[in-house]
């Protein structure tokens, strides 16, 4: 079987030593192995860190196969991909703003990070009536109704075997955004599904986003990879390492003369 997989990371920030963990398991499992720029959020991206990226890459040598998919140039794809969604009535829209949601959230019986549904019942004519006077929306998932539609569906995470997923932990997501026509789970599973991935790997902390993804996968008749998460690497404090704590990028480390084989090849006890 050849075994492809990817490394994608938003150009928000600069990669850390966590990335390279990441991009280093993900090329050493490999085949094919693509690196694709996560760049949907054109507020928040800047192409100053896609370069770097490459930059940082090319300097561990770790040598992605192919071109690079950069998100940002194909919105026509994930409307595409909406549009069957739609098509099939899975989504509705969400005129709640952000304070709406957090006020609804604190309510006694609201499940944390949950959206809590408000709008997903909305009469059509109410629908019709704000969207007509210009009101801006989200699309979300009816993940409820999409579920009932696919079954059970599970997934097989290496670490934990067959898993059920349980999409509902997540709830409603968000699939369009007010101001951005896609989401990270619609690009993402897209995208996966485009270059033929058959391994994910990726950090422990998108475990959780892999439930909705699988069924994202499901509605779209895409087949499900293999999923790879992988433990987080963790500063002195015990803390994950983020892209603002400088003193961890591979930009700094290159800069204060690191040797990038001897870094990766510190990955092979973890
Ligand atoms: N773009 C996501 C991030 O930087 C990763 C997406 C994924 O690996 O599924 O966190």
């Amino acid at each position: 079987m050849t075994i492809i997989s990817r490394f994608a990371p938003s150009p928000t920030g600069e990669l850390h030593l966590g990335h390279a963990y990441s991009a280093w398991l993900g090329r050493q499992r490999a085949d094919i192995w693509h690196l694709r720029l996560e760049d949907i959020d054109t507020i928040r991206c800047k192409p100053a860190f896609s370069a770097a990226i490459q930059e940082d890459l090319s300097w561990l040598g770790l040598a992605w196969d192919g071109d690079i998919r950069i998100q940002s140039n194909h919105f026509p794809d994930y409307t595409a991909a909406l549009e069957t969604l739609q098509a099939d009535d899975l989504l509705y829209p969400c005129f709640c703003t952000r304070a709406e949601i957090a006020r609804a959230q604190s309510a006694p019986h609201a499940v944390e990070g949950v959206y809590p549904g408000t709008c997903r019942h909305l009469p059509p004519q109410d629908r019709k009536k704000r969207i007509e006077s210009g009101q801006t929306y989200a699309l979300r998932l009816d993940t409820t109704f999409a579920s009932h539609k696919t079954g059970n569906l599970r997934f097989f995470d290496e670490s934990l075997g067959w898993v059920t997923a349980e999409p509902q932990r997540l709830g409603d997501v968000v699939l369009a955004r007010k101001d951005t026509p896609s989401s990270y789970h619609l690009c993402v599973v897209h995208d996966d599904a485009l270059q033929g991935v058959t391994h994910v790997v990726r950090g422990d902390d998108l475990r959780e986003v892999t439930h909705i993804q699988v069924l994202l996968q499901a509605l779209l008749g895409y087949a499900t990879p293999v999923y790879v998460h992988h433990k987080l690497l963790l500063d002195a404090a015990g803390k994950r390492l983020a892209k603002r704590d400088k003193s961890r990028t591979l930009r700094h480390l290159r800069q204060q003369g690191a040797d990038p084989a001897a870094l990766l090849r510190q990955f092979e006890n973890i």
